[in-house]
């Protein structure tokens, strides 16, 4: 993987919109008509006709919890599982039972996928846990409130493994393709998109904290090459909404689904609102399938 040589350009016309001169000199590597795929497994890739789920829970909490979800995602012929070892909550005191599992909680994920042969995605917090992550995690993500840390891309993008990157929920889309092409440009062209929902200024009620841009998936898939996925769990941080947007999503385009999902969502240490349980998970699964192949996709 060779880092992609540019010339050095000035910002003549900074523009807040995505200008004909983004594209051709300053968006240079993630835009263009010819679509990207980016392949997992022999039989995941993303951005192609079949569209893959990533389902689990927000924190990899315990063994029992991943085992139970991978079980649940067996079952359904779903193959990734999601989790986070590394992450701090967006309040300090928020809840006194959750932690970050760390090492531990990245052991357990190492035997789940052996067990299971599902693939990983973790996300990446800092460049100090990289190293940790990239052993066992197939995908790494980069959660929405890092999406400029730019030496955190670098490193990441480094270590050739497909990377979801999250639009943070105040950006403009122009920010989040500069971002791209800071992982583009180290030569890593496995690079996934992923629409997770904005802040908007008001809302109807206190679990709407974001609000699905569901523009921004035909938006991302008309100005780059790469897939566009969609994370209606976190956009919508409500459970009982996040069917009709998986269904929008779908309709939009999209090229894959994050779907939060724990057995008992209540006792969630994290975001108790927002994951499925596993009934309304397979509901999910079976009602998305039929809006995929009314569209000509499949799930
Ligand atoms: C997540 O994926 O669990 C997460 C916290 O996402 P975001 O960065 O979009 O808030
Ligand atoms: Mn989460």
């Amino acid at each position: 993987m060779t880092k992609i040589n540019v010339s050095n350009l000035t910002n003549k016309n900074p523009t807040k919109d995505i200008s004909e001169d983004d594209k051709k000199n300053k968006l240079m590597l993630s835009t263009g008509k010819v679509r990207r795929d980016v392949k997992i497994s022999k039989d995941v890739i993303f951005g192609r006709k079949k569209i893959p789920i990533i389902a689990g829970p927000n924190g990899v909490e315990s063994m029992k919890l991943m085992v139970g979800v991978a079980k649940e995602l067996k079952k359904l012929n779903i193959k990734i599982i999601r989790g986070h070892a590394y992450k701090p909550l967006t309040f300090p005191y928020r809840s006194k039972n959750y932690k970050e599992t760390q090492s531990e909680g990245m052991d357990i994920m190492d035997q789940i996928k052996k067990e299971f042969s599902l693939k990983v995605v973790t996300e990446v917090t800092e460049i100090k846990y990289l190293d940790r992550i990239s052993k066992t995690a197939d995908i790494l993500q980069i959660g929405s409130r890092n999406m400029q840390n730019l030496e955190l891309l670098k490193e990441v993008a480094l270590t050739k493994k497909p990377i979801i990157l999250k639009r943070h929920f105040g950006s403009s889309l122009r920010d989040l393709l500069g971002a791209a092409e800071h992982i583009l440009v180290e030569g890593n062209f496995n690079l996934i998109f992923c629409e997770r929902g904005v802040s908007i200024p008001h809302t109807h009620r206190e679990t709407s904290r974001f609000a699905l841009d569901i523009q921004a998936i035909p938006a991302l898939k008309e100005i780059t090459k790469f897939p566009v996925i969609s994370d209606p769990s976190h956009a919508s941080f409500w459970a009982p909404w996040v069917p009709s947007l998986t269904f929008a999503s779908i309709a939009a385009g999209c090229d894959g689904l994050i779907i939060e999902m724990h057995p008992n969502p209540k006792k969630s240490l994290v975001d108790p609102l927002q994951p499925l349980n596993y009934s309304q998970f397979k509901e999910l699964v079976k009602k998305s399938k039929k809006v995929a192949n009314s569209l000509n996709r499949n799930i």
